[in-house]
């Protein structure tokens, strides 16, 4: 038996270039790992199923799972046909635009080619992830990236930026689907604004300009969802007042974030946020 942590990520940038034959959008995001984890044990069994049990009620424990798609595509790339079960202890919140079932996904596909000793590269398990979801090759390889494409073409930004985050979940469910969907040509960036946004937020996390980083934040998803969902509008409005910083979201929402270059200040909006919802995260970038 073996553990593995699956990290959640936020979104520094999120710019879509448009819509594509395939149905899904071209986006280009700056994707940060934060230490907010799931941790997966995995436990080779007899037979060739794959199960699964979890802490949390509110994900599916079927091959709905992409923890256990992870796994059955992890089984047909090596052939390796065996039985496995698989427990995830969930911290990431469901739902929330944190990328916990991609990361659940790719630290699976971490965690079994160490159980089974198939010593594949990290690209060889981001292109198996890549089949199971666009998030998985990014929670693959974990840290900083730009993740272009439908976000399975990743690209790693190697930063030493120490950044503390405080994160809200809005109590409501947010559908990533319902959010592309009703987005508007207004919405699109060109070529020129979206380097435009990666190569500032690159430029400011390598140089360690946390207020650089800060200004940078962009998520063109974020209208989209606060025009569908007006209860994420008015708590973040109610946290850009009660933490007296910029109130961001991440991915398609609802969880909202502010980002804190002290653990100290972190600590200081978390215990004020505290007080009006019970979903609030410190974490910190990893
Ligand atoms: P993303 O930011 O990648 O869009 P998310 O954070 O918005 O992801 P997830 O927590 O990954 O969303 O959950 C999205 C849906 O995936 C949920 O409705 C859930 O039923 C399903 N799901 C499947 N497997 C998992 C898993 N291991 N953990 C969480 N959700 C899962």
């Amino acid at each position: 038996m073996l553990a593995e942590r699956a990290y959640a990520k936020i979104n520094l940038t999120l710019n879509v270039l448009g819509k594509r034959p395939d149905g899904y959008h071209d986006v280009e995001m700056v994707m940060q790992t934060i230490d907010l984890s799931d941790l997966i044990w995995l436990e080779e069994k007899s037979g060739q199923d794959v199960e699964i049990e979890s802490s949390a009620s509110n994900i599916p424990l079927d091959s709905r799972n992409l923890a256990v798609a992870a796994a059955q595509a992890f089984k047909e790339y090596t052939g390796l046909n065996k039985g496995l079960h698989i427990r995830i202890d969930k911290q990431i919140p469901v739902a929330a635009g944190l990328g916990g079932g991609s990361s659940d996904a790719a630290a699976v596909l971490r965690g079994l080619n160490r159980l089974w000793q198939t010593g594949l590269s990290l690209d060889q398990l981001a292109e198996v992830g890549a089949s199971i979801g666009s998030d998985v090759p990014f929670c693959v390889y974990g840290g900083c990236a730009i993740a272009r494409g439908r976000g399975e073409k990743i690209a790693s930004v190697s930063h030493s930026l120490k950044a503390w985050t405080v994160l809200i979940r809005p109590s409501v469910y947010v559908s990533t689907a319902d959010v592309y969907s009703s987005l508007s040509a207004d919405d699109y960036d060109g070529r020129f604004e979206t380097d435009r946004a990666t190569n500032q937020m690159v430029k400011a996390l390598i140089q360690k300009d946390f207020e650089g980083v800060r200004q940078g934040v962009v998520n063109r998803l974020a209208p989209t969802t606060l025009k569908l969902y007006p209860v994420v509008s008015s708590l973040q409005q109610r946290v850009e007042h009660i933490a007296r910083a910029p109130v961001f979201m991440s991915g398609s929402g609802p969880t909202l974030f502010c980002l804190v270059p002290s653990r100290f200040a972190a600590q200081r909006i978390y215990n004020s946020l505290r007080g009006f919802s019970r979903e609030v995260y410190l974490s910190r970038f990893v």
